[in-house]
């Protein structure tokens, strides 16, 4: 079959298709060009997707689109509400006035105001070997009754010692994911830039954590190569920590966390994304002012104007 024959059977302009060839085989051709029968398939395939948004060209490389969300995240979490308050909320702004419940452990007597949820949350973070491994059995839900004291025991011994202002950083999430934010201003920056540059388009973004360390963060779509081919998940924001280049969480549009395993002490960023999610645009402008760069393309900002809005002229308009 020649192009121009597979162009009537599509119902599709000629010069479309010949476009879409040379995208996609890499080498011109002409209306007659004979065609095998892999190269029809293979041709009516990326058509039909070019056509439909599931994949775009971008400087001569397919790209595809994967609609689906990754499995991890339809996991379902039994502790999705008591990990959202503590994320959204100051857990500590309201300690002194939460009720108290009175636990016996050995000879003790002690009064607690940590859920079991926090109590083996924290024991989980703790460096005493018996502190994990009862807390494991709580997250596999195989507890005794008698754990749950020695946990709000330990729970709260340590609580004495390091203050309820760290309790957050004491607390290791257990497996996400859990529906935390609103993400659509995220991903409506991601989509507008994307329209300008094609999908491989990111943001950077600066977090300062309570002991004033200072970690720069980068935005971008999950991009998965398979084979020679990159896939984009168009659904899925990727956020790596760029000084040590390694992946910190996804966010879904739909709003939903996934952070990586890995990575230790999430709970500061989890709260940093949640804190600039509804207004991303500030946090873009102060990645500008605070180190010199643009958000957005990553140049360094050398206008006196930009250098005084913290961003560049032409990558301002995907943030407004
Ligand atoms: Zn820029």
């Amino acid at each position: 079959m020649r192009l121009t024959n597979l162009a009537d059977d599509l119902g599709v302009p000629i010069n479309d298709l010949r476009s879409c060839y040379s995208l996609h085989f890499g080498s011109p051709c002409g209306p007659n060009k004979l065609l095998s029968p892999t190269e029809i398939s293979q041709l009516t395939k990326f058509y039909l997707a070019s056509k439909s948004g599931k994949i775009i060209y971008v400087n001569k490389k397919v790209i595809e689109f994967e609609d689906t969300l990754p499995q991890h995240f339809n996991n379902s979490n039994p502790y999705s509400h008591e990990i959202a308050f503590h994320i959204n909320s100051k857990a500590s702004l309201n300690f002194e006035s939460r009720e108290s419940s009175i636990y016996h452990f050995g000879d003790v007597t002690f009064d607690s105001k940590l859920s079991n949820f926090e109590a083996f949350s924290i024991c989980r973070g703790l460096t005493d070997r018996h502190a994990q491994f009862i807390s494991r059995r709580f997250f596999k839900d195989s507890h005794t009754p008698q754990d749950i004291s020695e946990a709000q025991f330990l729970a709260n011994k340590a609580l004495k010692s390091y203050g309820i202002n760290f309790l957050s950083h004491l607390i290791t999430l257990p497996q996400l994911p859990v529906h935390l934010l609103d993400s659509s201003p995220l991903f409506s920056i991601m989509d507008k830039r994307s329209k300008s540059i094609g999908f491989h388009s990111m943001f950077r973004l600066v977090f300062t954590d309570h002991s004033g360390t200072t970690s720069k963060f980068k935005l971008s779509f999950l991009s998965l190569k398979k084979s020679e081919k990159t896939t984009i998940n168009r659904n899925v924001l990727n956020i790596r920590n760029l000084d040590n280049n390694e992946d910190l969480m996804q966010i879904s549009r739909s709003g939903t966390c996934v952070p990586f395993p890995s990575y230790r002490n999430i709970i500061p960023a989890l709260q940093f994304f949640v804190s600039i999610a509804s207004n991303p645009s500030s946090a873009i402008l102060h990645y500008g002012l605070k180190t010199g760069e643009c958000s957005i393309c990553g140049r360094p900002l050398t206008d006196p104007f930009s250098i005084r809005e913290g961003i560049g002229p032409i990558c301002k308009k995907s943030i407004i």
